[in-house]
């Protein structure tokens, strides 16, 4: 079964993010999170990937090893920063070689970090809808895209994003994950405004459970945005606590994940940051 199947059906598609881990003990970590979620049977897990070659092949080697070692469906990440068109290619080839059959296709943030202007490798792509054509180009692949509910950094409104959503669907993305969702809302208007365009594409919000106070800075930092407010408030309140705001934070995320599935979300996509633990007991506290 594909993953726009799995999204399809009528159960919602619970998958988990990870990304290459730097060293051997962190590759431990990420093993560890690996089989503890392989126990949960998710639709499937993502590799992120990462600027520059080292990182690439990293994303090969992991999306390859869970590929062959657990039964675990892969989908690995790919993003055009710093690559040629030619070298793009290369890693579709080594992704089908490890028998990898899902990619994320992106743009990628600016070399210099978020709020840089981006510029593209002069043989390479400019726009992430470039990078679905070239993945969809060999069959091979079911390809995913990003989206923004809290509007990517980069863009004049969220109209734009949906449009652009929807041409990347033209070119051939067959669903999109979200950014993490911190305001329930903003995901809604999101998926409504690409509904009214006509185009139909599965859009899986992606979640982060906060496990510690420190982390409401790092969160807001990846996602480019700042947090919802009820979700500062809420960790804000008991940040004297470590163990409380664990909870508050595990309890956050499942109560966002409830209203997500009642409202329709086809699946529920957890950024783990390798360690699975807070994902896995929210996916537990929605199973009951
Ligand atoms: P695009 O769709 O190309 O959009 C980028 C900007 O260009 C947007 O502002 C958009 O509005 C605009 N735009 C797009 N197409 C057009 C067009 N035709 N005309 C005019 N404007 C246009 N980054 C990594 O480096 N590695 C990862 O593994 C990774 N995984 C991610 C996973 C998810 C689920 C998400 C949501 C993001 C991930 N990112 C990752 C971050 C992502 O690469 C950045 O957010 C990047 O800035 C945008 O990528 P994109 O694919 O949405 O780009």
């Amino acid at each position: 079964t594909s993953i726009p199947d799995l999204l399809a059906a009528s159960q919602t598609a619970f998958s988990f993010e990870f990304f290459p881990p730097k060293d051997d003990a962190a590759e431990e970590v990420l093993w560890d999170s690996i089989r503890r979620v392989e126990a949960v049977q998710p639709a499937f897990i993502s590799v992120t990937y990462g600027a520059g070659g080292t990182t690439r092949d990293r994303t090969v080697r992991v999306t390859s090893r869970i590929e062959h070692e657990t039964s675990l469906r892969t989908m690995a990440h790919l993003t055009c920063v710093g690559s040629s068109v030619a070298e793009l290619r290369e890693v579709l080839r080594a992704y089908a070689g490890a028998g990898i059959r899902n990619v994320l296709a992106l743009r990628g943030d600016p070399a210099g970090g978020l709020g840089q202007p981006w510029t593209p490798h002069p043989e390479g792509l400019d726009h992430a809808e470039d990078l679905v054509r070239l993945v969809a180009e060999s069959e091979e692949f079911t390809v995913g895209v990003a989206a923004f509910p809290d509007k990517h950094p980069e863009s004049p409104s969220l109209e734009h994003d949906a449009e652009v959503l929807v041409r990347k669907a033209d070119a051939g993305a067959s669903f999109a994950i979200t950014q993490m969702v911190t305001d329930v809302d903003a995901y809604l208007r999101l998926r409504d405004l690409v509904a009214a365009s006509g185009r139909a594409i599965p859009i899986v919000p992606g979640l982060m459970p906060v496990t510690a106070h420190g982390q409401l800075q790092r969160m807001t930092a990846l996602n480019g945005q700042p947090l919802a407010r009820e979700v500062i408030e809420r960790i804000e309140a008991v940040k004297d606590d470590k163990d409380a705001v664990r909870r508050e934070g595990i309890d956050i995320a499942t109560e966002h994940a409830q209203r997500l599935i009642d409202e329709g979300a086809p699946g529920v996509h957890f950024i783990t940051m390798n360690r699975s633990t807070a994902t896995v007991e929210v996916w537990e506290r929605l199973r009951g």
